[in-house]
């Protein structure tokens, strides 16, 4: 396929925040993609080229990618990565990179006159079995830590998720909905209606007291409502870590997580995981730990074999990390987000890696979103466990989520 032409615009996320739109075409066709952003970042993650920074560069030679022959998407994301040339995508940044590739990606699909999702099984290359399934959606409707949008909120963790039980996806997102509009009355109840807030990704925000308030109010509804729901967390612990290196009268201390007014060492925090699980059935819980405690990922991995422990700054969408943590057993899943790593390709290949390990994964959004439903189109091709789009109503969460449920009627 041969590229006739490329844009590359600014559009607003979800924040009002400035990113990146890229728009390629070939033989009368066109596709467009655009980047998420993170704001509770992994320190392993891609880096962000500023976005006006980013249209400048890309102007002034469109990168060269225009009239070369590029047959496969393997041959288009290795061109990107030779030009940028860096370990992190430190020159071109991992967001062109990942809008270009990702609208290289749809541009191809159309060629190839396939839904997105099947150009993406196609290339991705996953047994028949794990691709038969639409994924699980992990509802994200309590916002805390980073994504509190309400000043009085003491929330430390960042996401209180609901996950249906079922694996009837246009089921799972009826049920998320109706759940989440019971919360949204049972908050107003207890917080009074002007406390209960939106979060980044569209999950409350209120003045909650303490993490295991907003564990036992879902816990409530959910037997209340007698809804076939579980829990799951995204703690996002780094945010909350407390490094060794501090001077003054922390001097010497050894790194240690603070919730609430409580100093937690990682021995504690892991038996007060142990104790949530056990006390509210706990399904998964993500970033337990800080982004570089690999042998704490490991304990908790070992002392809750049949809990989800998800790695996302731990891993950061990365194949050395990934095989760190394989080699660790420090977890058994990953959470994918195409932005940490900068290309379908590359992203692709730490989906085959977890798989081929046994490891289960979870596709991403990023909390700052667009209307670009490619991760519904990832999870759905890859046959992924679950995906995480935030709470099931925001105009940009719903887009991923009404994209499984087109999926789902397209079959295979
Ligand atoms: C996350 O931590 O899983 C997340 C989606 O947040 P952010 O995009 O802010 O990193
Ligand atoms: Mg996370």
């Amino acid at each position: 396929m041969k590229i006739s032409d490329a844009n590359l615009k600014i559009i607003k996320d979800s924040r009002g925040k400035d990113t990146l739109e890229a728009e390629l075409k070939a033989d009368n066709l066109s596709a467009v993609a655009s980047a998420p952003s993170g704001k509770s970042r992994g320190a392993h993650e891609a880096f962000v080229l500023e976005p006006q920074l980013a249209v400048k560069k890309f102007n002034e030679t469109k990168l060269g990618i225009l009239n070369r022959e590029f047959n496969s998407q393997q041959e288009f994301d290795d061109f990107l990565n030779y030009l940028d040339g860096s370990k992190n995508k430190g020159n071109l940044g991992g967001n062109l990179t990942l809008v270009l590739s990702l609208a290289f990606a749809r541009l191809k699909a159309k060629t190839e006159n396939k839904e997105l999702f099947q150009y993406i099984r196609q290339i991705s290359q996953l047994s028949n079995s794990q691709v038969s399934q639409l994924p699980r959606p992990f509802f994200n409707v309590i916002n805390g830590g980073a994504h509190a949008t309400n000043p009085q909120s003491k929330l430390d963790f960042q996401e209180f998720q609901i996950i249906p039980k079922t694996q009837d996806f246009g089921i799972a997102l009826g049920l998320g909905q109706e759940f989440y509009r019971k919360l949204n009355e049972t908050l107003e109840e207890k917080f009074g209606k002007e406390n209960v807030m939106l979060g980044d990704e569209a999950g409350f925000s209120c003045p909650f007291e303490s993490n295991e308030q907003a564990i036992e109010i879902l816990a409530d509804l959910i037997v209340k409502s007698n809804y076939p729901l579980k829990i799951g967390l995204d703690v996002a612990a780094t945010q909350f870590f407390h490094n060794a290196d501090l001077r003054g009268s922390n001097a010497g201390k050894r790194g240690y997580y603070l919730i609430g007014e409580k100093e937690y060492s990682a021995e504690e925090l892991k038996d007060f995981y142990i104790k949530l699980i056990e006390a509210y059935n706990i399904f998964s819980i993500e970033d337990p730990f800080f982004e570089e405690s690999f042998d704490d990922f490991t304990k908790l991995t070992q002392s809750k074999p049949e809990t989800l422990i998800i790695a996302d700054d731990l891993t950061t969408t990365n194949p050395e990390r990934l095989k760190r943590a394989i080699e660790k057993k420090s977890g058994n899943a990953i959470l994918i987000k195409p932005n940490q790593i900068g290309t379908l390709t590359e992203t692709i290949n730490v989906i085959k890696l977890a798989s081929e390990n046994g490891w289960q994964f979870v596709v991403s959004h990023r909390s700052g979103e667009t209307m670009d439903d490619f991760i519904a189109n990832l999870a759905a091709g890859t046959g992924a466990f679950g995906i995480k789009a935030g709470a099931p109503s925001a105009p940009e969460r719903m887009a991923k989520y009404n994209r499984l449920l087109r999926i789902g009627e397209l079959g295979s």
